[in-house]
C-alpha cells in the first residue's frame, strides 16, 4: 500500500513548539492554488511504512549480492560513523577556508591516495558516478586536442566489451564511437585496432575498461596504450573495476592518461537505489590544466596564508557539478583507504579475485564460462546458451530462481556479447561458507532447470512481487500518485 492510501486527514507526525517570531506573508504570486496532498500519517505507522519497503529490498545486508560489475562489497559501519561527525556534515560550501581545514584535508588525502593508487598526478572529486566521471574525462581529451589546435579528433574507440555507459558518454561529449570487436578470447582485437589506428588523425582516444567486463586482464595493455599514443589519441581508463588490480596494477603504468573510479564501489561507500555516489577523475600532469572545479593548494591566496585552500586549474573546462562533489561519499572513501592500509588494499583485490576464482572453478561443470579463461579477475561470466538451448531455461530464469533463495541474481544479458550471459562478482568480503551455499544454489537450479524447467520459468514465487513486466516498467513507467 502507498503511503498516500495509508494516509488519514488530521493525522500528523510534527511536534513543533508554537512559532514565537513574526510569520512573513508570502506574496499573492507565490501562493500555490492547487491542494497539496502531504500524506498525514502518525509516526509510528510512518516508521512501519519504511521499514516494510526497506524489507522487500535485497541490499548487500540481507544476503549474497553478486551483481557483475557492479562491485557489492560490504560497507563496513566504521565509514558511516566516521561520515556522520558534525564537523563533516555541519559545514556550509561558502565557509572560509580557515574553518574547514579537516574537509580540506580529507579531499586533500583521498586525492593523494587515489594518484598513488591509480599513478595518475592530480584528481578531481566533482563528477557524482561512474558514468559522471566517463564524460568528465572525455572532455579532457577534448580539451586537450583542441589546445593543441586538433579540432578534428572527434572519434573516440570503444571495444564491444566495454560498459554501456562508455559509447553513451562517448556520445554525450560530442565525439563518435567506433566500434572495435573483440577476439574470440573477448581481449582487443590489435590488428583490427590497428587497422583503425594507422594514419588516422581524426582520433580523439581509447576508452578501455581493464580489467573488461568479462572480468579479463588484457595482456597485451600496453600495446593497446602505445597504439593509440601512436596516432596521437589519448587513453582513458574506465577504472569502476578496480577492485580487481588495486595495489597490483596501476591505469598509469599501463599508459593511460585520465582514468576514472567509482568510490561506490572498490572503495565501499554504498550504493544501489540511486545513490549518492561518487566518481573521482585522476588524470596525467598534461591533462591536470583542464581539469574541472578546484583543487586542493598548500597556501590560500587571497590571505597569503600557508593553509589548505582552493585554486582553479589554469584553463579549467568549468564546473561538473557545483563544489566539491558528494563530499561525505568521499569521507567513508577515505576511511576505507585508511582501515586497508598500504597491506589492506592490496590483500582485499587478492581476495576478491581469490573468491571469483573460487566460484568460477565450482561452477564450471554446470555452466558453461564464456571466453572460457583459465582464471578470470573480479568477476566471470556464465554462457547459458546450452541449458536455453537444451531445456528452454534462460539467464532470466536462473536469475528468478536465485531471488527465491535469497541471492541477488548477477547482471544479466551482459556483456552484449555473450548471448545468455549471467555475470558474477562475488567480492572479496564475503566467507567461504556464503560462497559454498551460493555455489549449491547455481547447482541446485543448473539440475532443476534439467528435471522441472516449468518451476523456474515460475520462479520467484517468494519474493512480495513475481514476475514483472520488466519492457512495460522500463517503457511506461507510473511515477506519480493519481489522486481522484
Ligand atoms: C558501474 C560501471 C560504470 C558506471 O558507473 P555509474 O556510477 O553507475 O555511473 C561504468 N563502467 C563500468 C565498467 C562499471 O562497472
Amino acid at each position: 500500500m502507498l503511503v498516500f492510501e495509508k494516509s488519514r486527514p488530521g493525522r500528523g507526525v510534527s511536534a513543533l513548539p508554537e512559532c514565537d517570531v513574526e510569520i512573513l506573508k508570502p506574496e499573492e504570486k507565490d501562493i500555490r492554488t492547487s491542494e497539496l496532498h502531504l500524506p498525514e500519517m502518525a509516526e509510528v505507522d510512518l516508521s512501519r511504512h519504511y521499514t516494510e519497503l526497506a524489507k522487500k529490498a535485497h541490499g548487500v545486508n540481507d544476503g549474497f549480492y553478486p551483481l557483475g560489475s557492479c562491485t557489492m562489497k560490504y560497507n563496513p559501519r566504521v565509514n558511516e560513523k566516521i561520515a556522520a561527525l558534525p564537523g563533516f556534515t555541519d559545514v556550509h560550501p561558502l565557509q572560509p577556508v580557515s574553518t574547514v581545514q579537516g574537509c580540506l584535508r580529507v579531499i586533500k588525502e583521498t586525492s593523494e591516495a587515489l594518484c598513488e593508487i591509480t599513478g595518475m598526478n592530480q584528481f578531481t572529486m566533482q563528477p557524482a558516478a561512474g558514468a559522471h566521471g566517463e564524460f568528465t574525462g572525455l572532455l579532457l581529451i577534448k580539451a586537450y586536442h583542441l589546445a593543441n589546435g586538433e579540432p578534428q579528433r572527434t572519434k573516440i574507440i570503444v571495444p564491444d566489451s566495454a560498459h554501456g555507459t562508455n559509447p553513451a558518454s562517448a556520445v554525450m561529449a560530442g565525439m563518435e564511437v567506433i566500434n572495435v570487436d573483440s577476439t574470440d578470447k573477448g581481449l582487443v582485437d590489435l590488428d583490427k585496432l590497428r587497422e583503425v589506428c594507422e594514419g588516422n588523425d581524426q582520433i580523439a582516444g581509447l576508452m578501455l575498461t581493464n580489467p573488461n567486463t568479462a572480468g579479463l586482464f588484457d595482456p597485451n595493455i600496453k600495446e593497446i596504450t602505445d597504439i593509440i599514443h601512436e596516432c596521437g589519441g589519448q587513453c582513458y581508463y574506465d577504472g569502476a573495476n578496480l577492485n580487481a588490480v588495486m595495489g597490483w596494477a596501476r591505469p598509469g603504468d599501463m599508459g593511460f592518461d585520465c582514468v576514472h573510479l567509482n568510490l561506490h564501489k572498490t572503495f565501499s561507500t554504498p550504493h544501489g537505489g540511486g545513490g549518492p555516489g561518487s566518481g573521482p577523475v585522476g588524470c596525467k600532469e598534461h591533462l591536470a590544466k583542464f581539469m574541472p572545479g578546484v583543487k586542493v593548494v598548500d597556501k590560500d591566496a587571497h590571505s597569503g596564508k600557508d593553509i589548505l585552500s582552493f585554486a582553479k586549474a589554469e584553463e579549467s573546462l568549468g564546473e561538473m557539478k557545483s563544489f566539491y562533489g558528494n563530499f561525505l561519499v568521499v569521507v567513508k572513501a577515505l576511511t576505507y583507504i585508511k582501515m586497508l592500509g598500504k597491506e589492506g588494499i592490496p590483500e582485499a583485490s587478492k581476495n576478491a579475485v581469490l573468491n571469483a576464482n573460487y566460484m568460477m572453478q565450482k561452477l564450471k561443470g554446470a555452466y558453461d564460462m564464456a571466453f572460457e579463461p583459465e582464471v578470470c579477475m573480479h568477476e566471470f561470466v556464465m554462457d547459458l546458451s546450452r541449458q536455453a538451448k537444451e531445456t528452454g531455461v534462460t539467464a532470466m530464469d536462473i536469475a528468478k530462481g536465485l531471488l527465491d533463495n535469497n541471492i541477488h541474481p548477477p547482471t544479466m544479458y551482459f556483456p552484449l556479447t555473450v548471448h545468455e550471459a549471467l555475470m558474477a562478482e562475488p567480492c572479496e568480503t564475503e566467507s567461504k561458507e556464503t560462497l559454498d551455499d551460493a555455489i549449491n544454489v547455481f547447482l541446485e537450479l543448473n539440475d532443476l532447470a534439467y528435471s522441472d524447467p516449468e518451476k523456474l520459468h515460475q520462479a520467484p514465487v517468494k519474493t512480495p512481487v513475481t514476475r514483472l513486466d520488466e519492457v512495460g516498467a522500463a517503457r511506461h513507467p507510473v511515477l506519480k500518485y493519481e489522486f481522484e
